[in-house]
């Protein structure tokens, strides 16, 4: 263990042996079901903790409890500012918990302690509070009508927004706290009730938010997390016929899936999926800004990220160089535990996602593709993947159009800008991109031009609880954040007076 290792904290060694249910109507409970899910800590792939493995019924449970909440409008007609005042509380809590949080998050999903801190935790608390404040923000309008009978009558119509019933949030296992959040607060802010799903590969830090959501004042019943898979509690959730919108983050198929059975109740659904993200460097680019910003924007959170840069498209002027400069780059990278403050890359979430992304890797190996390797992880049973730069890929190989979600990026030389601007949007997907010049003309002229719900300009992977976020294409449906956020959770209802 190094000298930089973070002490694990007692009150997170003690949550860990606890024997966790699910949360339900305020309180936990057990589950139904009497097998559990084990939880891995990946620098190790030792067995830390276990959570409940929900079954239906269970479901059903937490469904009705937050019906019954949601009907009662104990939180649906509380004032907006009641209900803001108990968002901010906690906000609060949520922050003088946070190197606990930090440090589960770490533990169950293998991330660097600093990223936890700082994004996990850090943006969490922006966007809890950024979207407390929109509780006291939802408003319709006046609508002067022309109804023209009976003769003489007089009308007048306003809308208003009334909260959509039951949300059931889905969360992925990259950002669990993070987009954990992204799905309660806007439920709540709206009057809506939540039971939300984690991943069952790291579910341990939205059961201990919703204890603080509990303390802070959010009434029982409004927030409820169940833990199970995906295969069976995941769908009985987001196909639960009580559940009036879904809010889902992961892979593309697994969305698809879950549209398509929405389609039936026409239950509301916000996806967000994957990405095949792609950034395109004009030859003025400033290289020392280009490097800076993709190896973040690349292999931030071991590239586990759906809006990360993984396909970097060069002008050839530019390209020998900025290969060096990424090859150096990567080989500074220090490779270990989350839990050591002083590394760069860290495992991956799981045995099933590291031998996933080793298989591209393989697969590029086996067609001779150009890889320049970075440093590798420790040797043991971590679930390690060395950072990979691979040079100019063959088109057909499989990690030029399918979504990575690892270490591994790739380098192409283009000729000029339209071919870039040709093969980053040759892709289904269409999540983000980035464009690096120095040329205002170029940056105002090309962004248009990419097919992508967000593009940057010399930056990439920079969300903002102020912007919205969400994918074109095969990237999803609906956007998340910005001041409409509330719109996907409530709806518009027209009152009509006659006078
Ligand atoms: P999934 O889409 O299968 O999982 C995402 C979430 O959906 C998890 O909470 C999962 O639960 C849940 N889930 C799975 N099946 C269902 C279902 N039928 N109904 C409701 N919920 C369900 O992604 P994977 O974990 O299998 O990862 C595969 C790939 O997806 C990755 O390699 C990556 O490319 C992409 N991905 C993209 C993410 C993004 O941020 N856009 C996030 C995660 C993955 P559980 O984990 O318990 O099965």
């Amino acid at each position: 263990m190094s000298a930089n290792t973070v002490a694990v904290l007692e009150s997170v060694q003690r949550f860990l042996a606890r024997h966790h249910g699910l949360y339900i109507k305020g309180s936990w409970q057990p589950s139904a079901s009497s097998t559990r899910l084990s939880v891995f800590n990946p620098a190790d792939g030792l067995q830390i903790s276990s959570s409940a493995d929900a079954n239906e019924a269970d479901v059903d449970k937490a469904v009705a409890s937050a019906w019954r909440a949601f009907t009662s409008g104990v939180w649906a007609n509380m004032l907006p500012a009641g209900r803001e005042k108990i968002l901010l509380k906690f906000a609060d809590l949520v922050e003088q918990n946070s190197e606990e949080l930090a440090q589960l998050e770490t533990l169950e999903q293998g991330k660097s302690i600093n990223i936890s801190r700082a994004f996990e935790v850090g943006c969490a608390l922006n966007w809890m509070r950024y979207t407390a404040g929109l509780t006291t923000k939802i408003s319709g309008r006046t609508l002067d009508v022309s109804i023209p009978m009976p003769e003489g009558a007089r009308y007048q119509a306003w809308t208003r927004k009334e909260p959509v019933g039951v949300v059931a949030g889905i969360v992925p296992w990259n950002f669990p706290l993070l987009i954990g959040m992204w799905k309660v607060m806007p439920a709540l802010a709206a009057g809506c009730s939540i039971v939300v799903k984690p991943s069952e590969t790291t579910p341990l830090t939205l059961l201990r938010v919703a204890e603080l959501a509990s303390e802070a004042g959010v009434p029982d019943g409004v927030f409820n997390v169940v833990t199970g898979s995906g295969a069976v509690c995941g769908r009985a959730l987001t196909e639960h016929p009580m559940v009036a919108k879904v809010s889902f983050t992961g892979s593309t198929a697994t969305g698809k899936g879950i549209a398509r059975a929405a389609a039936d109740r026409l239950t509301r659904v916000t996806l967000e999926l994957g990405g095949k993200n792609p950034a395109i460097v004009l030859k003025d680019a400033d290289p020392a800004m280009v490097i800076e910003g993709l190896m973040a924007g690349s292999f931030l959170n071991q590239g586990q990220v759906c809006a990360a840069s993984s396909r970097i498209y060069i002008e050839s002027p530019l390209f020998d160089s900025l290969v060096s400069g990424f090859e150096q780059a990567v080989k500074s990278l220090s490779v270990g535990a989350g839990m050591d403050t002083n590394t760069h890359i860290n495992p991956l979430v799981s045995r099933t996602h590291q031998q996933k992304v080793a298989s591209y890797l393989d697969d590029a190996q086996r067609n001779h593709a150009e890889l320049i390797t970075g440093n590798n992880g420790p040797t043991g049973e971590g679930y390690y993947v060395t950072p990979t730069l691979v040079v100019n890929p063959a088109a057909e190989l499989r990690l030029n159009h399918e979504e990575v979600f690892g270490p591994v990026v790739n380098l192409v030389r283009v000729k000029d800008a339209e071919e870039a601007l040709r093969l980053a949007n040759d892709t289904e997907y269409g999540l983000t991109a980035s464009l690096w010049t120095r040329d205002l003309q170029a940056a105002m002229s090309y962004t248009s031009r990419i097919q992508a719900g967000t593009v940057w300009v010399n930056s990439h992977t920079l969300i903002d609880a102020n912007m919205p976020f969400g994918g074109m294409k095969q990237s999803g449906s609906g956007r998340d954040f910005g001041p409409d956020w509330l719109d996907a959770y409530t709806e518009t209802k027209s009152i009509c007076v006659r006078y």
